[in-house]
């Protein structure tokens, strides 16, 4: 039997392993579906401190996988399929085929960007079409870009991008915002934010270029269809958290993510930390410090086990 298994390899669950594995329980990691997690689908990262110069994305996970490795973590080419925390020791299946059983479990499997799905937007991720404002906004000074959703996250990062963008339009399906009216109005009455109501994105442009020009659009209550030109495109239309092999065994919100009380869920012996269990903050640094709570919290729980 495992002490500690964590699932996930982005900033959270690396760093669980970090500092789990310098308590000497050795944990288990599995490597899930995307090692490495969010970070390795963006270029630089300016905003984790402790790189002045910013690091890129990929180089700051295999940093962090090298750290863990130092201290004896052991890592898993698996995703975990279903578990069984009902009972003691907590029990997990992998694709992999093997069952597995731990007394403690950190989930940090992460959540996923949602994108229309468009071929001609998969195409161009990382190359003009991004779901991370705060990540890549920076690279889009004296820009005209677009912002698709109507959410929170869709006008906060709108007003966000103001700050590098000569112009950021905001593309919603529907006449009416979906977000907080606070954080709403804070985007309307911006002066370099527009928003094309009614409409939604038919293609993305690249004109062979291989990154972004444009966004043809389609007005969905007239037909009309129209071209904008932007350098940026923006996908906030929601995140998924990656919690299905969960469902039933955890507490969740309505929207998937699994609910914690200082990293603990309704599990005892189970916690969760990153993107798994945060909607709002999102970021590295944030899930690195929710990795490194969930681990102290696990080394905790053994003690007690033994006390
Ligand atoms: P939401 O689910 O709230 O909004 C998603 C938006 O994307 C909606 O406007 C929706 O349109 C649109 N959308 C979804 N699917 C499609 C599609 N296929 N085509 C076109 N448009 C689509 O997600 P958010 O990420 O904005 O917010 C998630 C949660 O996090 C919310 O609870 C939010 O309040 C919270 N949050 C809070 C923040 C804060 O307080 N600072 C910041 C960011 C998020 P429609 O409206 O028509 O359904």
């Amino acid at each position: 039997m495992e002490k500690v298994v964590i699932l996930g390899t982005g900033a959270a669950g690396l760093t669980a392993a970090l500092y789990t594995a310098r308590a000497n329980l050795e944990p288990l990691v599995f490597e899930g579906l995307e090692p490495g997690g969010q970070l390795t689908t963006t270029t630089e990262v300016e905003n984790f401190p402790g790189f002045p110069q910013g690091i890129m994305g990929p180089a700051l996970m295999e940093n962090m996988r090298a750290q863990a490795t130092r201290f004896g973590t052991r890592f898993v080419r698996a995703s975990v399929e279903s578990v069984d925390f009902s009972g003691s020791p907590l029990s997990l299946k992998g694709d992999d085929g093997k069952q597995y059983e731990s007394a403690t479990v950190i989930i940090a499997t992460g959540a996923t960007a949602k994108y229309l799905g468009l071929e001609s937007e998969q195409k161009l991720i990382g190359r003009g079409v991004t779901a991370c404002a705060t990540c890549d906004g920076a690279f889009y000074r004296d820009v005209p870009v677009c912002v698709i959703g109507g959410g929170d996250t869709a006008v906060e990062e709108a007003v966000f991008l103001t700050r590098f963008a000569s112009k950021v339009t905001i593309i919603h399906r529907r006449d009416q915002l979906r977000a907080s009216k606070i954080m709403a109005d804070r985007a309307l009455s911006n002066p370099k934010i527009e928003v094309m109501w009614d409409s939604t994105v038919e293609e993305v442009l690249d004109v062979e270029k291989g990154e972004v020009t444009g966004v043809r659009l389609k007005n969905v209550k007239t037909g009309e269809i129209s071209e904008l030109e932007v350098a940026g495109y923006f996908s906030a239309i929601g995140h998924k958290p990656n919690t299905d092999p969960f469902k039933g065994q955890l507490d969740m919100d309505e929207t998937g993510y699994l609910i914690t009380d200082k990293t603990r869920t309704n599990t005892p012996g189970v916690f969760a930390a990153g993107d798994v269990q945060d909607s709002v903050y999102r970021q590295a640094v944030t899930a690195a410090g929710t990795g490194c709570m969930a681990a102290l919290e696990a080394e905790r729980y053994l003690e007690s086990l033994e006390g």
